[in-house]
């Protein structure tokens, strides 16, 4: 608890006063002045009637004992699903029809296969391997010629005293055929260098989903050991640049490839854990092109919606709950329902008008592409339950020969697997709401020190023009340290006024109205208040907080309404409910059954109050400046149950820092935003969504409520088969988010998507999506943490990957004789990275001295609201080397940036590098780095010792500089979700080079972590113990 040093009034004490505008402000007791500030109902000047419209009363301070009990009035004004059967989102009685006797003659798949699809073209002539490119496999570090292996090394098993560890590619083809269609089999080709030809780009579905696909599928039997085989030398650093294992520009995973199954062989020289120098790390498959979205799944499936808002941990539903307790990874789903437009096309609008939005009658599902027309087309039949709806008068259109609208082609609806929908009234329980948003900011002494107003007020003022919903915005400001400060924004004032309310026990609000404005008409006060906010409390030195209070009295503001809250907090909360002890210093938790303690709220206050947010349709950001503890595990329940977010910025310095914050709030306050949400995703027969993770709150068994939801975030759930045996030929999935938009339109944006059930757990593992089980098993990871020991969480991890391998790996010992080889589908071969990665993320690495709780904390929040390719960024970052880059013309430098794996042997010690993980743009210095190019760069000398930790980069007037800002400038622009802040390390320099790049490098060995090689060794070797 910090001591009241400098706090010049008595908590408790009710003062208030004018403080009209900044000049007045600016006197010593900004707050002091005036008469005090009576309990509503009483005769004072500002305090409202006893019965003020438009303020609930149990939240004027009426029930001031029950803030938590009943639902106050307001509460009700929020958004409401109508009751679930008839609603929109309400689940309709279970299907009664068999699926599959339901399927109409012309299936959903008849119509979507082009004469060019997936399913029409022959396979290439040279046979299902001449294509296979980076052909010679994940660990194949080259061409066959000229790799280390390329004598191939003997190898008579895990253990043999034989150093070679990596086995050639597999290129011998055993004719095979996992489905058992009896297809001949392919004769044997050599695989070709990998200079050759990519493979002509194929779905690689079997057709129109089916348990019998009409194609030839191959596997690869491995290559016989070898005789002889030399240590391969380890290259130099720098070879790692010049020879990418995976080549950036490496061809598509097309067809074949994603056919073969890559058998790879990777045996273990000595003894257990070591590292023999014969093992060709470099050979190691490495995700150095980030994510893969599953881009095959959209061209078999061209009525699917793009998987960048719908993709699944593996793109088939198992046919048997036998099969999926052999799949041992997470069945399920992630879902981004507001992401960028792949195509940079916006998404149709439909307005059904007269005939009302086109659902199923018994599950509510929307009219999709999958659904099918009967009866000349007075009927449709619904692709999730089969139930035949009729088709409204007003919607009727006639059926060509195939059974196919004549205007299937003009409505996105019938065409499209992405559109949204205009939602007519009864999807509404009030008029939309206005934009609003509220901002709650801690002005204690840190937050004046810090340059943090400044910053905040300048931002905020200058996205005034882009806000959402002009000319409907709503606006508000409250400002706190031991006392509350409100802000009277009425459009008449010629500036704000303030009045101070220094009773936390009991908050009422000062003014009924006012103070949130609507943003037009008050623009000038408002304008007036953000000039002189800085210096309004430029004489602070007030240490104490009372962020609970304030929230209460947010709540009493926004209530009505709903909208953002946007917290600014400096400290650790400190007076009034909510306030917050510390406690991350407790290293004698760590390892304990009580460790996970440290990283759940406290205080239920937290979570009550979001619950209270959540019902109230506002969603809370949270942006943390602290630089000493201020308990983000409890503050970022805020954000988590509310569909929010938390942005840390430990130890804030306008200097250091502004940038970051200036760039992430105007995002925040300006992106695409959808405003009391809610959101459900249906999906078939026999199949059902069991568990969600995100920010949200859970509504009913199924229906995430979503204050506010943007297009940064993105969702995870896991998936579980209800029937024992799957009868139909596929399952159909609908995301569905109902929301105000933010020109005050009722909408439901509606993704849908098919998936083939598969009665082989090979297709499984051939159709899984790395990205999307990353990212599902990183939020779960995160979950875990709150529950369980950081170590268990990460053995969890760990045997949920040797699961998986080795019920790989049976599949093929037997017929295979794989022998001692570790072997992995082609689809998972980055799988066994990132899951070290994700064991070494900020979240989850290492045990109490190796991440702040904060920190710790605020990447666990981050973790569960990225999309998959931000994930996979942040915890396998971006390794460039940028010394040459910076002496290329400025045109060339976008086409120069090549990843590289990360490991300090990458780094060269006259290279200048830069790590970026999507928050943090790390630049390294070796020790041997032209100091001409480092004093360019900086600015600086680095002979005078610079303090690097507050270098600010900017633009120099010369060359190096000048590319060096471009290449920021380039890698910012390919993701304008985040905004790295850059921060400078000499090779070296300790101890920041350790926690800033060192622990970065998540191929290495650090204390009590494996490197890459280990792990993959160890790994290995659990699969093969029974
Ligand atoms: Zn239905």
């Amino acid at each position: 608890m910090h001591p009241p040093t400098g706090n010049e009034r008595l908590p408790g004490r009710p003062v208030s006063g004018f403080v009209p505008g900044s000049a007045a402000a600016a006197g010593p007791p900004p707050f002091a002045a005036g008469a005090p500030l009576m309990r509503p109902g009483a005769a004072a000047p500002f305090a409202p009637p006893t019965q003020q419209p438009g303020v609930p009363p149990p939240l004027a301070g009426a029930s001031p004992a029950a803030p938590f009990g009943a639902a106050p009035p307001a509460a009700m004004g929020g958004y409401r699903g109508p009751p679930p059967p008839q609603g929109p989102f309400g689940t309709g009685p279970p299907p009664q029809g068999p699926f599959a006797t339901a399927s109409p003659p012309q299936g959903p798949f008849a119509t979507a296969s082009p004469p060019q699809g997936p399913f029409a073209k022959a396979p290439p002539p040279q046979g299902p391997f001449a294509a296979a490119p980076p052909s010679q496999g994940p660990f194949a570090a080259g061409p066959p010629s000229q790799g280390p292996f390329a004598a191939g090394p003997p190898s008579q098993g895990p253990f043999a005293t034989a150093p070679p560890p990596f086995r050639h590619p597999p290129s011998l083809g055993q004719p095979q055929s996992p489905t058992g269609s009896g297809m001949p089999a392919p004769t044997y080709v050599r695989p070709p260098p990998v200079q050759s030809q990519p493979p002509p780009v194929q779905g690689y579905y079997p057709g129109v989903p089916s348990s019998n696909p009409q194609f030839p599928m191959s596997r690869p039997a491995y290559q016989p050991p070898m005789q002889t085989m030399p240590p391969p030398p380890m290259g130099p650093p720098s070879s790692y640049s010049n020879q990418p294992a995976y080549p950036t520009s490496g061809p598509p995973m097309g067809t074949l490839q994603s056919l073969v199954e890559d058998f790879q062989s990777l045996s273990v020289s000595s003894a257990p854990g070591s590292l023999d120098p014969g093992v060709d790390v470099k050979g190691l498959p490495r995700p150095l092109d980030g994510d893969e979205e599953p881009a095959k799944v959209f061209e078999a499936y061209p009525l699917n919606c793009h998987p960048r808002y719908f993709r699944l941990t593996t793109h088939t539903i198992p046919a048997s709950q036998s099969l999926v307790s052999r799949w041992h990874l997470p069945l399920g789903a992630v879902v981004h329902p507001l992401a960028e437009s792949p195509d940079g096309e916006e998404v149709p609008v439909v307005n059904f008008g007269s005939a009302g939005v086109i659902r199923c009658r018994r599950c509510r599902t929307y009219i999709n592409p999958y659904a099918t027309f009967a009866d000349a087309g007075r009927k449709w039949r619904c692709n999730l339950c089969t139930l035949l709806n009729d088709v409204p008068g007003e919607y009727f259109c006639a059926l060509d020969a195939s059974g196919r609208r004549y205007d299937t082609d003009q409505r996105p609806e019938l065409s499209k697997g992405t559109v949204e929908f205009v939602a007519p009234t009864e999807y509404m329980v009030r008029p939309p709401m206005p934009p609003s948003y509220f901002f709650l900011i801690d002005v204690s002494v840190s937050a004046v020190r810090s340059g943090l107003l400044e910053v905040v007020a300048k931002t905020i003022k200058s996205c005034l023009d882009d806000l959402l919903g002009f000319p409907r915005t709503q606006i508000g400001f409250l400002t706190f340290d031991s006392t509350l400060h409100f802000h009277n924004f009425k459009s008449s004032l010629s500036q704000p006024q303030m009045m101070v309310v220094a009773d936390l026990d009991d908050v009422f609000l000062p003014l009924p109205d006012d103070l949130l404005v609507n943003l037009v008409d008050s623009r000038h006060v408002v304008e007036s208040f953000l000039d002189s906010l800085p210096n309004m409390f430029h004489d602070n030195v007030n240490v104490e907080s009372a962020l609970g209070p304030a929230l209460k009295a947010a709540f009493m503001v926004m209530g009505q309404i709903g909208g953002k809250l946007l917290v600014f907090q400096s400290t650790l909360p400190s007076l009034g409910i909510g306030r917050l002890r510390l406690r991350g210093d407790d290293v004698r938790a760590y390892g304990t059954d009580k460790e996970h303690i440290l990283r759940v709220p406290e205080d239920p206050f937290y979570k009550q109050m979001a619950a209270e947010f959540t019902k109230n349709q506002i969603a809370v950001d949270i942006f943390s400046f602290s630089d000493k503890y201020c308990d983000i595990a409890s503050l970022g329940s805020l954000a988590k149950y509310t569909g929010g977010q938390v942005y840390h910025y430990p130890s804030f310095q306008a200097t250091t820092h502004g940038e970051k914050l200036k760039h992430e709030l105007s995002r925040d306050l300006t992106r695409e935003t959808a405003w009391e949400s809610v959101m459900r995703i249906r999906c078939g027969k026999g199949v059902r969504f069991t568990t969600y993770h995100g920010h949200f709150m859970l509504r009913s068994t199924d229906l995430l409520a979503l204050p506010a939801v943007d297009s940064d975030k993105a969702f995870a759930m896991q998936l579980s088969l209800e029937e024992t045996l799957m009868t139909t030929q596929a399952v159909y999935f609908q995301v569905a988010l109902l929301y105000t938009s933010s020109s005050g339109e009722r909408r439901i944006r509606v993704h849908t998507a098919a998936a083939p059930v598969v009665t082989d757990l090979s297709e499984m593992y051939r159709q899984a999506d790395t990205g999307a089980i990353v990212s599902l098993l990183a939020r779960i990871a995160v979950e875990n943490s709150l529950s369980d020991k950081l170590d268990s969480v990460r053995q969890q991890l760990q045997l949920k990957l040797v699961r998986s391998l080795k019920e790989y790996r049976n599949l093929y010992v037997v017929q295979h004789r794989i022998g001692g080889r570790l072997i992995y589908p082609e689809s998972l071969r980055y799988l066994p990275l990132y899951i070290l990665a994700i064991c070494k993320s900020l979240a989850l690495r290492g045990g109490y001295a190796d991440v702040s709780l904060d920190e710790r904390c605020a990447a666990g929040f981050s973790m569960m609201i990225l999309p998959a390719r931000r994930l996979l960024n942040f915890i396998y970052p971006s390794l460039y080397r940028l010394d040459e880059v910076l002496t290329m013309e400025p045109g060339r430098i976008d086409g120069s940036l090549k990843r590289l794996p990360l490991t300090l042997q990458c780094l060269d010690t006259a290279g200048l590098y830069l790590l970026d993980d999507g928050f943090t743009f790390l630049v390294w210095l070796g020790r041997m780095l032209p100091p001409e190019l480092v004093n360019d760069i900086l600015g600086v000398s680095l002979a005078n010792f610079p303090d690097l930790s507050k270098i600010q980069l900017r633009e120099c007037n010369n060359y190096h500089s000048r590319n060096f800002m471009t290449v920021l400038r380039t890698l910012r622009e390919k993701d304008f979700s985040c905004y790295q802040l850059p921060r400078v390390v000499r090779q070296g320099e300790q101890p920041r080079e350790g926690f800033l790049l060192l622990s970065n490098l998540v191929e290495d060995q650090m204390a009590g972590t494996s490197s890459y090689m280990d792990w993959i060794l160890q790994i290995h070797r659990q699969t093969q113990s029974s």
